[in-house]
């Protein structure tokens, strides 16, 4: 009976292991890859700038080099651009119209005294707040019981995300994710997740799952705030620096990917 369960035990291993290495894994770029050096770069300077432990001149500069640089690393996936943007835009909350989801009707977006590269100037709200029906804030959609999608407004790059925070964090977004978006030169900025399903030098298209919506960020977890999706567009000029882009009618005639 013995060698009968071993071959037995042996294949059922031998096909678990096939199985399983024929799912679609992830499967991170080389740490020496340009575009991922862009990554750790963005990374690190966001993370300075938002420990105001870089000044924010040095920090522009910092920023200007790494995207004029990004700029020519991507010049390649610029061919395809009509191909990327051929969908069109994807809503980025999953199962919800722009209509019922846009905080305010779009009256939420504040550009004026937005400064990227001094995070102690917080007046401005150059982003657009996305909200689901949560009255208990748990985090949970009310009607479908469960918690929703965040969708990638567009393809492109994944250029850095934050999945650890923790209540005691002074960090206003959260666990977020920063897309770039080579054919729209544009920085898409998604914040306040629950959860982060994609990793730095990861390539995304628009209506790819980024996460789960949550209340992650110093103000969002706080009982007073209601479950939303903070979403920023940042356009980089021709300089390498961002600006701030209302992009509240891409919104509205973006596409509504429904529950699964
Ligand atoms: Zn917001």
């Amino acid at each position: 009976m013995f060698p009968v369960k071993a071959v037995f035990l042996f294949f059922t291993l031998f096909f678990s292991v096939i199985w399983k290495s024929s799912a679609p894994l992830y499967v991170p770029p080389a740490e020496t890859d340009p575009l991922m050096l862009s990554c750790q770069k963005f990374e690190a300077l966001y993370q300075s700038i938002g420990d105001s432990t870089i000044t924010p001149d040095s920090a522009s500069a910092a920023f200007k080099a790494l995207f004029l640089d990004l700029r020519q690393l991507t010049d390649a996936f610029r061919k395809d651009c009509s191909e990327d943007l051929a969908g069109g835009y994807v809503f980025p909350v999953r199962g919800y119209y722009p209509g019922t989801s846009i905080g305010g009707r779009g009256k939420g977006y504040r550009p004026s005294g937005f400064d990227f590269f001094d995070s102690r100037v917080r007046k401005s709200h150059p982003a657009h707040d996305l909200f689901i029906r949560d009255k208990n804030n748990d985090g949970i959609d009310d009607v479908m019981c469960e918690q929703v999608d965040v969708l990638a407004f567009t393809g492109g790059l994944v250029l850095g995300i934050r999945q650890d925070w923790t209540s005691e964090s002074q960090w206003r977004g959260g666990n977020y994710v920063w897309v770039y978006n080579p054919c729209l030169n544009a920085l898409l900025y998604y914040a306040h997740n629950s959860t982060v399903d994609v990793r730095p030098g990861q390539w995304i298209r628009a209506g790819d799952v980024l996460g789960k919506m949550g209340r992650t960020g110093f103000n969002a977890w706080q009982p007073r705030s209601t479950t939303h999706l903070h979403f920023m567009y940042l356009k980089i000029t021709d300089e390498g620096l961002p600006e701030p882009y209302n992009p509240l009618s891409l919104l509205m005639e973006s596409k509504v990917l429904d529950w699964e």
